[in-house]
This record gives structure tokens, sequence and C-alpha cells, in this order.
């Protein structure tokens, strides 16, 4: 450790915050009777997937207190409570529902205020056990309000992510896939950007890279010199 005068990750913060935002303009396009039709992830209707983005919240408060105080606080007690805690707030009154993700918006933003500027760079763990260090928490709740905002089938899309965002996003895909060890054998091009060096090219604008990278889309639009392969999941 350097003892660290390592300052609030400012870029990561702005990302989250306008995140948050974007989350919230589709979440309002939703009546409470659409909630219960289905999201556009497999088996998930969109009260479990707004379940699902209040607990994730309430589990980065967790680490962002980890961070703030060293007293090690995980995202979740175990795997069981996590989804007993989805599966709970899935059952409540669209209203309430409503209500408590922007309860649990709120204490996330509180526990950012609340952080003194040396404690981000301290270490915590992932719910999957990987270590990174608190500046992470904003990207992980980044990545979950951008994509799960398109997943909840309100009329916005991955056009309607800003580019540093999405750039961000299939980095992450990229990472992931090379932490377990599962990246697939291309070569991914969106305007300048580029990802990979394995024989297969793909090219495409970056919202359709990054919605077929992460799984949510066939892939339909993008150019490729050979069928697209079956990618494994990004998280
Ligand atoms: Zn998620």
């Amino acid at each position: 450790m350097s003892g660290g005068s390592i300052a609030e990750p400012t870029e990561l913060l702005d990302w989250w915050r306008r995140g948050e935002e974007h989350l919230a303009t589709a979440l309002g396009r939703l009546t409470d009777e659409e909630f219960a039709a289905p999201s556009l992830l497999p088996g998930w209707d969109r009260r479990r997937l707004l379940a699902h983005l209040a607990r994730n919240a309430d589990a980065l408060v967790n680490l962002l207190t980890w961070a703030r105080t060293g007293t090690e606080t995980p995202m979740y007690p175990s795997p069981e409570s996590r989804d007993a805690g989805i599966a709970e707030a899935a059952g409540l009154p669209p209203a309430v529902l409503r209500t408590e993700l922007m309860a649990a918006t709120g204490r996330l933003t509180d526990a950012v205020r609340a952080m003194p500027a040396d404690a981000w760079s301290a270490q915590v763990r992932t719910a999957q056990g990987r270590p990174v260090p608190a500046t992470e928490v904003p990207w992980m709740r980044s990545r979950e309000v951008w994509v799960h905002a398109v997943d909840l089938d309100a009329g916005v899309d991955f056009v309607d992510v800003p580019e540093d965002v999405l750039a961000a996003v299939v980095d992450d895909v990229f990472r992931m896939w090379e932490v377990r060890d599962q990246a697939p054998d291309l070569a991914v091009f969106a305007g300048d950007r580029e990802w990979g060096t394995g024989s297969l090219a793909v090219a495409g604008t970056l919202p359709d890279v990054a919605g077929w990278l992460t799984g949510r889309t066939s892939g339909a639009a993008l150019q490729a010199d050979g069928p697209l392969p079956t990618l494994a999941a990004w998280l």
C-alpha cells in the first residue's frame, strides 16, 4: 500500500450517476401493470430485474462500508440469501418496488458521499471472490444500471448508452473472459476500437458489438468473415 493519495474515481462516478438517471428514465416509462411482463433477460420478468437492481445497490453499499471501515462486509452473506432477497423484493407491489429501488439507490449515493478519498484504494471482494479496489464499485454499479436499463425493454437501447461506457463494457467482457480463461478466438472492431487478437474478425457499430458480446443480441447486424461463435456468458 502506498499510504495513499488515490483520489475518488471521478470518471467512474460520473458514469454511475448518469447511469442511475438513465435507469430512472427507463423505469419512468413503465406503468405498474407492465412490471409483470418479461424483461429481455431470459427467465427474468421486470419485477425480478428491478428487485435485483435494488438488492445490488445495497450489496455495493456493503462493499463501500467494507472499504471505509476495514470491517469485512461481503456483498451478500451467501448466494442463497442473495436469491431470497431478490425473490422477496420481486414480490412487492409495483409501487412499493419502485420506491424500494429508489431508496436503495439513495443509500448507495449516501455511501459514496461518505467515502473519504483514501478509502477508494482499499481492497474488497466481489460476490465471485475477486479482490478489487473500492474504485471498482462505481463501475460495478455502472455496468448494472446501463445494461439492465436496456434489459428492462422500456424503449432504451445500447445506442442510448454513451460510447465511453459501451467501450468500458466491452473491455469488461474481455477481462472477465480472460480471468476465466474463456476468451473466444476473436478480433472485434468497432470504429477505431478493437479487442482481442483472435483469428475471426468481427466488425460493427459499438452498440451492436456491445449487444452481441454481452449476450443481448444474436449479432445479426455484425460483419464477420465466418460464422459467429457461441460466446461464454459475461457475468
Ligand atoms: Zn445484474
